[in-house]
């Protein structure tokens, strides 16, 4: 373990880690990050849909030689019972930009490369290496204890990037445990076909992509949503719920994937595909509510780590990402200053988070946790019943006249949840989209 001092230590070298790690050391901060992982992104799952602008305000030219898979020229929203989806789709070609804003990546590669560009702009990584505890003098964070032998290693700042299962926050007391009910449990396959193949199924072609995002009855009542995205040679598709829901229910995550798999619109894509990885992880959904602390004496806290996940648009490494470089810059500000890195210093990076997108758009959602968890039976259980069954109603064409389907339309909502009830629930769902 290194014996002399860094201006600051980066726990994790996942999004997060990685841009505040090469936004400092492009600036001539000695940085020390320490990855327990065997490689950077061997300990890491996403789905994965890549941000570019975030990523360009930290490697402008990544586009170069990052690992990309598919730019994404689709979008597809499914509201799904178990035998149909109601559904709207957006594509365009003005998304065949020469500088694409949306890609799928595979995170093992991708993190690899991110790594290689922190390493070259001058940051020392270890890997293999778990730290283990924080370390204080008069309650200020002074640096981190690993499971290697070698003592403290000194800094004058501790970034903790170490994501959502991370502990070392919560042993030092400085965040709490993310609670059941804050936290999705989400599992992934990856679905490998022939490109030709994917492009036929999706109507694509080149290095054109689409994501489907999907809610509904796939998730049994319990809140959550599934998702499959192309990429170049596989499919990723996955399902995830709060793990209060799963604990509640007793249902296992991956009885709920076979399920999406088997379900009659997604069967077809994925048909006669070789799986060949299978992941579970957490995914901090509690939203604005449940950030904890983010800065004190030495100490910042960036990415999943902060609970900064938007589960309403499926961001999350982007928000990483702009963490991780907007606490970079606090902190080479306070350093070109010649400042401590005192609490008050430090809630700069608190301020420059909060006149960015990333709080805006917690704040935004704010109330929309609580309000899909509330309603979580009706939202993922009797209303893509109803959706569905208004919409057969609609499309068939059966001799009756429209008027008539109209008013059992109308009546089939209300018969389920009653004039009150409705108004109540769109009430609650437009007060949670402020
Ligand atoms: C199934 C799934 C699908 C997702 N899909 C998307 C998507 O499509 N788009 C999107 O933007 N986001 C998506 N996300 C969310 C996204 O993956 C996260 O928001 C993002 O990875 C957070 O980055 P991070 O750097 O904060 O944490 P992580 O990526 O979790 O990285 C933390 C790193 O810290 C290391 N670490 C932890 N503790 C220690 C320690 N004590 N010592 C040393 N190292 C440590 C870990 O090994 C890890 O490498 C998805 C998540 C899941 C689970």
């Amino acid at each position: 373990m290194p014996a002399e001092k860094f201006d600051v230590i980066v726990v994790g070298a996942g999004p997060a880690g990685n841009s505040c790690a090469y936004t400092l050391a492009k600036r001539g901060l000695k940085v020390l990050q320490i990855e327990r992982g065997e490689y950077p992104g061997s300990k890491n799952v996403q789905g994965a849909i890549m941000y570019a602008n975030m990523l360009e305000k930290i490697i402008p030219d990544f586009r170069d030689d990052a690992p990309l898979e598919r730019h994404l020229i689709e979008q597809r929203l499914w509201y799904m019972d178990d035998s149909s989806y109601t559904g709207v789709h957006y594509r365009s070609d003005d998304f065949n930009e020469e500088a694409p804003n949306r890609y799928t990546i595979i995170r093992a590669q991708f993190d690899k490369w991110f790594s290689k560009k922190v390493q070259e702009a001058g940051a020392l990584l270890i890997l293999e290496t778990t730290v283990t505890d924080l370390c204080f003098s008069g309650g200020k964070v002074i640096g981190v204890k690993t499971d290697r032998a070698g003592g403290t290693i000194l800094a004058d700042v501790v970034v903790m990037a170490e994501g959502v299962n991370g502990v070392l926050g919560t042993k030092a007391g400085l965040r709490p445990r993310p609670k059941p009910d804050t936290v999705a449990l989400a599992v992934k396959e990856m679905h490998f076909l022939p490109s030709d193949v994917i492009e036929s199924r999706f109507n694509i072609s080149g290095d054109e992509g689409v994501v489907i995002e999907a809610a509904g009855t796939i998730t049994r009542g319990m809140a959550g949503t599934g998702f499959l995205y192309t990429n170049k040679e596989s499919i990723s598709i996955g399902i995830g719920c709060l793990v209060s829901d799963f604990a509640h229910t007793g249902l296992a995550p991956y009885e709920l994937l076979e399920a999406f798999k088997k379900h009659p619109a997604v069967a077809p894509l994925i048909a006669g595909a070789e799986v060949k990885e299978y992941a579970a992880h957490l995914i901090p959904e509690g939203g604005y509510n449940a950030v904890p602390q983010l800065f004190g004496d030495g100490w910042l806290i960036v990415g999943d780590a902060g609970q900064f996940v938007n589960a309403v648009h499926r961001e999350g490494s982007n928000l990483a990402m702009t963490t991780g470089r907007i606490a970079a810059e606090a902190i080479f500000q306070i350093k070109s200053r010649k400042d401590k890195f005192s609490a008050e210093n430090l809630s700069l990076y608190q301020k420059m988070l909060e006149s960015s997108f990333v709080m805006k758009d917690l704040k935004k959602y704010k109330r929309l946790p609580d309000f899909m968890h509330g309603a979580r039976d009706r939202l993922f259980g009797s209303y893509p019943e109803l959706v569905s069954k208004a919409a057969q109603n609609w499309f068939r064409v059966d001799g009756k006249d429209k008027k008539s389907k109209e008013k059992e339309i109308v009546r089939s909502f209300v018969k389920a949840r009653g004039v009150r009830g409705l108004a109540s629930d769109a009430w609650k769902l437009a007060r949670s989209w402020r």
